[in-house]
């Protein structure tokens, strides 16, 4: 027996398109093969068998053991390793600093006796901010309604008649003349073949990252779990459609079971693979749409999405669905606008049409919003807000490269939130001048054991050599605990983990984890010749920032007495996240150099809300009047003591979210690379006097909606008095 370990660097591990290479790969030897995940111990699988692989959960930076048993054993592990080290069909991240001198920690093979699971050098870490998945309906349908909101998931704007695609009816296939186990099989081939030419169709049109989900569905096609599922159906006196469509839910289901957003937006695909098959053998075909449509279902399956001629499909609006679905990939690639998790929809859009007319559908893609049959003075406003998202876009791709500004020149730092060095050069290219917010716990996770403080000096070095002297760094301290846990720190489960010992609070019990991280940054700045700039999470009080100014000296002083280079000083802030901190701003101003707010946790600790749940999305609007109201007292706090605030939260990179905190005061907006653009444009368009009015009617404003819409009028009536986009750089 052979046996490889090797760590997997795909971007979203081994999702639908690396995975479905993976099986083929694997499927292509004599040999028995199988996988398992080091990380969480699961398996291990038939890695022939993509449904029995795709519930290992198998993440970026995921080590897994792969064994390979047979007469071509040998050259079996050495072509699932090429096939993993070259990606699997998608780009993948370097290895790690340290992995080219010692290859045998990127992949290890050893005949007969596997090796030791390895602790190997930083995987770079998954998205920082995993997108939310789309809310629960929040109140029963109404039928009668004409004007929805959803999710946006793909901005843009699109008016066309509705293509209403149904999940097909549990309609019987025709029994089969022979045998229905061959009948299955003979459809699942046929399946593959159509998944496969539908792939290739796609590849020829340049969407090579599209192509791969089709070719990894048609590996999912013959697979075992399906096909031999529905043979136990069919033996309990189902039809072969129907059987083949239950095995499938039932697949789809523990997917979706696993508790991973990524892995339960596949569960649709294994669905759709289901119904491929079930419609061959009901020799029934897909009607199409034969002009422009925005298609409206409950879930769009992907393979559908496709097969939609590109030029007839103009917009996708979703009753179901996630922002990770692949129909939203899909409409993003194309260029199309998409609204996921729209309550009541389908009731709407059927009832509409139950009237006898032709439905129309308006769909605004960036604010989520559905119109149904709208009137004329809603198309008219919607071609209006067309025109000005047009020229924002315009405006904003023009304006990378200039700092952020107001119309009238008020300077606004944009900087970037990253979750690893690897995301350095996505920020600068986006014009980010500097890192508001480094989140270092994701080097922490997804392997056996803490980093080394070796390992965290390049980490560090990196990310400040990327953006040097004169654009800051701010390096978060690791934030464990709450939603990111760290099972190999083997710390007590807690019955309220968001309220529990998380971040600075457990340097309480055990302060060697920051104090080892202070001593990296320490040194990193040193070697990079930077000021560090250093931020705790989760600090409460007074006292927390007495334990921050302790592990930062304490730091130093071991740092000095090793003789290794060292940072000449260090800035270092906090962030104001927690309600207490907000309470506290004008007395921690005082001990601290900045604020940064993270109004993801402020909002969750304010509006009693935990942030993952989406039946709280109601309460989970970063731009409630409580919120902005806390945050006008932290920039009071700050302005008293003269220093600066910033904002890392998820609303610093919402363009209304930005004008608003910059009417606030807030001086620096930090957000994911993607945002920046538009933040920038958003700034430009707007002087600094009608930011500050507007923010004063946010705080008086009586919820979100309406904090929402007063932004919306700066926002889509292009731009403003000055017209440009701010200073030149
Ligand atoms: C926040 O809470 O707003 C924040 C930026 O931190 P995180 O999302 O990592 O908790
Ligand atoms: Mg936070």
């Amino acid at each position: 027996m052979q046996t490889l370990e090797i760590e997997i660097r795909n971007p979203n591990g081994l999702h639908l398109r690396p995975l479905g290479q993976f099986v083929r790969t694997c499927g292509r030897t004599r040999s028995e093969v199988t996988i398992q995940n080091l990380a969480t111990g699961a398996g291990p699988a038939n890695a022939k068998q993509m449904l029995r692989v795709q519930p290992l959960g198998i993440r970026m930076g995921h080590v897994v053991r792969i064994t390979a048993q047979g007469d071509d054993e040998v050259e079996a592990i050495a072509t699932i390793r090429a096939a993993i080290e070259a990606g699997l069909g998608e780009e993948i991240a370097p290895p790690a600093p340290g992995a080219a001198a010692a290859p045998a920690a990127s992949a290890a093979v050893a005949a007969a006796a596997p090796s030791a699971t390895r602790a190997g050098p930083a995987a770079p870490p998954p998205p920082a901010a995993a997108p939310a998945p789309a809310a629960a309906p929040a109140a029963p349908p109404d039928p009668t309604a004409r004007r929805l909101v959803g999710l946006g998931a793909v901005a843009g704007i699109a008016v066309a008649p509705a293509w209403r695609y149904r999940e097909q009816a549990a309609r019987a296939a025709p029994p089969a003349s022979g045998d229905p186990g061959g009948a299955i099989r003979a459809a699942a081939t046929a399946a593959e073949s159509q998944l496969e030419a539908l792939a290739a169709r796609i590849r020829a049109a340049g969407r090579p990252d599209d192509a791969g989900i089709f070719e990894a569905q048609a590996v999912l096609a013959t697979d075992p779990t399906i096909v031999d599922g529905a043979l136990a159906h069919v033996a309990a006196g189902a039809d072969t459609a129907t059987a083949v469509i239950r095995a499938a839910a039932e697949a789809a289901v523990a997917i979706a079971s696993l508790g991973d957003e990524l892995l339960a937006a596949r569960a649709a695909d294994v669905r759709d693979v289901g119904a491929r098959i079930a419609r061959i053998l009901r020799g029934e075909t897909l009607a199409l749409p034969d002009r422009p449509v925005i298609a409206v279902a409950d879930d769009l399956p992907p393979s559908v999405t496709a097969e939609i001629p590109a030029a007839f499909l103009r917009g996708i609006a979703l009753a179901g669905g996630s922002r990770t679905a692949h129909a939203v990939i899909l409409a993003r690639g194309l260029g199309i606008p998409c609204v996921v998790g729209c309550a009541g929809l389908i009731e709407a859009v059927d009832d509409a049409a139950g009237a006898g007319t032709a439905v129309e559908i308006a769909l605004d893609g960036e604010v989520g919003l559905v119109l149904i049959d709208p009137d004329a003075a809603a198309r008219a406003a919607l071609r209006q807000r067309a025109e000005a998202l047009a020229e924002r876009r315009a405006l904003a791709a023009a304006a990378r490269g200039r700092p952020g500004a107001t119309a009238d020149g008020a300077r606004v730092l944009l900087v970037a939130n990253i979750g690893s060095p690897d995301d350095a050069a996505r920020a600068l290219e986006a014009g980010a001048e500097g890192v508001g917010l480094f989140r270092t716990e994701f080097l922490f996770m997804q392997r056996q054991a803490p980093p080394a403080e070796e390992e965290q000096v390049a980490a560090y070095r990196r990310a400040f050599e990327a953006f040097g002297p004169e654009r800051p760094v701010v390096v978060r301290l690791a934030d464990i605990g709450g939603d990111k846990g760290i099972p190999y720190l083997g710390l007590p489960a807690e019955a309220n983990p968001f309220l529990g010992v998380r971040a600075i609070r457990l340097a309480y019990r055990d302060p060697e984890l920051l104090r080892t991280q202070l001593r990296a940054i320490w040194r990193a700045g040193g070697l990079a010749g930077v000021v560090p700039h250093v931020m705790a999470p989760m600090v409460a009080t007074l006292e927390d920032v007495d334990l921050l100014d302790a592990l930062r000296d304490e730091a130093r002083a071991a740092v000095v007495t090793a003789g290794h280079p060292c940072a000449e000083r260090m800035v270092t802030g906090i962030m104001v996240e927690i309600p207490a901190a907000a309470l506290l701003a004008p007395e921690l101003a005082r001990r601290v150099a900045f604020f940064s707010i993270g109004t993801n946790d402020l909002t969750q600790y304010l509006m009693a809300a935990d942030r993952g749940n989406a039946a709280l999305s109601r309460f989970q609007d970063a731009l409630h009047p409580a919120v902005l109201r806390a945050i006008a007292g932290v920039v009071a706090g700050a302005d008293a003591a003269g220093i600066p605030v910033a904002v890392c939260g998820e609303l610093a990179g919402d363009p209304a979210g930005a004008l608003i905190l910059v009417g606030l005061g807030v001086d620096e907006l930090s957000a994911d690379a993607g945002s920046l653009d538009e933040v920038r444009g958003a700034l430009a368009a707007c002087t600094r006097v009608e930011l500050e009015a507007l923010a004063r009617a946010a705080l008086v404003a009586p919820d979100a909606t309406a904090v929402r819409d007063a932004a919306a009028v700066l926002l889509t009536r292009g731009p403003g008095p000055a017209g440009a986009a701010g200073p030149a750089a």
